[in-house]
């Protein structure tokens, strides 16, 4: 075991942010994803040892345009509106794990779960749920979702805003202290070659496409299914 001595000799960098502050702080990065110009809801699922299984924000379906589908939430007609097209930040969470169970996860959200989250919460054996905001929390959904939370045996907390202090998190690109950081000709350089080898993988890919077409469409499922779970990930995670 480490002694008070050793510790303080150890030079550990102080006052690094919480795992807790983290995975929320996490859950609201994701949010900056979402197209919905009222509600922005991201979410986090963490496994039991701490590790990250999937992140997810509130959007449309896979394929489904954000330019077509309408963001609004009063219409005369139902259809007019988000509400029978959006999936929630906790649907695309559940979904975007990559086939990884998240039985025993905690799941961070920045906003109370809807009950119709709740539910998939429920079903995906999700064990806690710690939320930033519930702003809704009279709402008769909402009440639904504690009661099936309840009934369930899922525990759920807000977020400890005492534990996180009043600490602002801000990220700024051009001002990570080293060795991340880039001078301007780093980044002429870190372009040029991004620039290369995006065209290096074009030409790969025509390549990999004639290869394809010459030994005609024998896609199997699970290729199809792996190149669907990348493309899920990619957009919601
Ligand atoms: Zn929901």
């Amino acid at each position: 075991m480490m002694s008070a001595m050793q510790e303080t000799r150890s030079g550990k960098r102080e006052g690094c942010v919480s795992k807790e502050a983290w995975h929320m702080a996490m859950a609201i990065l994701a949010s900056k994803r979402s197209k919905d110009p009222v509600t922005q809801v991201g979410c986090v699922i963490v496994d039991p040892k701490g590790i990250v299984v999937s992140m997810g924000y509130n959007g449309f379906p896979i394929g489904c345009s954000d330019e077509e589908l309408p963001w609004d939430k009063h219409a005369d007609n139902p259809l007019e509106t988000k509400f029978p097209y959006v999936c929630h930040a906790e649907m695309n969470a559940i979904l975007n794990t990559n086939d990884q169970d998240v039985s025993g996860c905690i799941l961070y959200a920045t906003l109370f779960p809807c009950n119709e989250c709740a539910k998939m919460i429920i079903q995906a054996g999700i064990k806690e749920v710690v939320y930033l905001c519930n702003k809704s929390k009279d709402k008769p959904l909402v009440v639904a979702s504690r009661t099936l939370f309840d009934m369930a045996g899922v525990t759920y907390r807000a977020f400890d805003m005492e534990e996180a202090g009043s600490r602002t998190i801000k990220i700024n690109f051009r001002q990570v202290p080293p060795p991340f950081h880039r001078s301007p000709q780093q980044d002429r350089a870190c372009k040029q070659t991004t620039d290369a080898s995006a065209a290096k993988k074009s030409e790969r890919e025509e390549n990999e496409e004639e290869a394809q077409q010459r030994a005609g469409d024998h896609t199997s499922a699970d290729t199809e299914g792996t190149t669907h779970a990348m493309k899920h990930l990619s957009l919601h995670a």
